[in-house]
């Protein structure tokens, strides 16, 4: 139906607690990417908030293709949000609820180019989430605050900081090449498991470039060669600048131009 249309009840644990996860899935060439990685992750989060989803692989397939289909958007951003359902406010589970699963599609509007070209500018903020930000949940005011004091000091993202070591931006991953190795923090309960941060270290490993995942101090940050941040929506974007301070040569670097290439190969197939 057309989103206008489409409602949910005041009483959705989704609105009332921010009490579900979602994924976002986008399509290349009219075709869902690496979808069966989205569909695990949906299921580890939705398993560890305590909810079984009932769709197989081939039924999100049919759905989410259908819905492509019938929008007719040449690329486009397909969006899943599963909440614990309706049900009179009170936190703990509802007895009788059944979950509420929206799917949603989108055009796809390409980043700028010239963002692309010349590398995006990025703040530092505190890591103000909870333990648990391996969980796509769809409680992101964190992530919506930190969000937008980037966007009022004009910069493109914000990078979360705790304890002195960087961990992702608000929706993405985030790499450095330090000491012409490329760093990346390591997965656990503090980052969410970025599917296009998985492919981009298979890429890089299959170029044989250097890789760790290991914790990055803001210092390290700050002195790297070249930074990139990674995202579906996003793929590969590079980052010339974090508050205010140039990386390297105030260019996009040698190694994430690479893998940009790299990456784009693989989303033609
Ligand atoms: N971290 C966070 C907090 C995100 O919201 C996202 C976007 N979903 C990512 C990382 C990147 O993950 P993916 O590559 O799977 O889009």
């Amino acid at each position: 139906m057309p989103l206008a249309e489409a409602r949910v009840s005041v009483e959705d644990r989704g609105f009332q607690f921010g009490d579900g996860v979602y994924e976002l899935i986008r399509t290349y060439g009219g075709r869902i990417f690496h979808l069966e990685d989205h569909l695990r992750r949906l299921e580890q989060s939705a398993e560890a908030i305590g909810l079984s989803i009932v769709y197989s692989k081939s039924r999100w397939k049919e759905i989410l293709e259908k819905g492509h289909a019938r929008s007719r958007y040449p690329d486009a951003k397909l969006y899943i949000q599963i909440t614990r359902g309706a049900a009179p406010r009170d936190h703990s589970f509802p007895k009788k609820a059944r979950m509420s699963v929206i799917v949603t599609v989108r055009t796809l509007v390409p980043l700028p180019t010239e963002l692309r070209e010349k590398g995006a500018s990025v703040i530092t903020v505190t890591d103000l989430r909870w333990g648990r930000c391996d969980i796509k949940t769809i409680n992101l005011l964190p992530n919506v605050m930190a969000r937008q004091k980037a966007r009022s000091s004009g910069a493109f993202e914000a990078i979360f900081v705790r304890d002195g070591m960087v961990m992702e931006g608000t929706g993405s991953n985030l790499f450095a090449v330090v000491g012409r190795q490329i760093v990346t923090p390591p997965k656990g309960p503090a980052i969410l498991p970025g599917i296009t941060r998985d492919l981009v270290m298979v890429q890089a490993r299959e170029a044989r470039h250097p890789l760790l995942e290991k914790g990055i101090s803001l210092e390290d940050l700050l002195g790297a060669e070249e930074i990139f941040l990674t995202g579906t929506t996003i793929d590969i974007l590079p980052v010339v600048q974090v508050d205010g301070k140039t990386i390297g040569n105030g260019r996009p670097g040698p190694t994430t131009r690479r893998l940009c290439q790299q990456f784009l190969q693989t989303t033609r197939l």
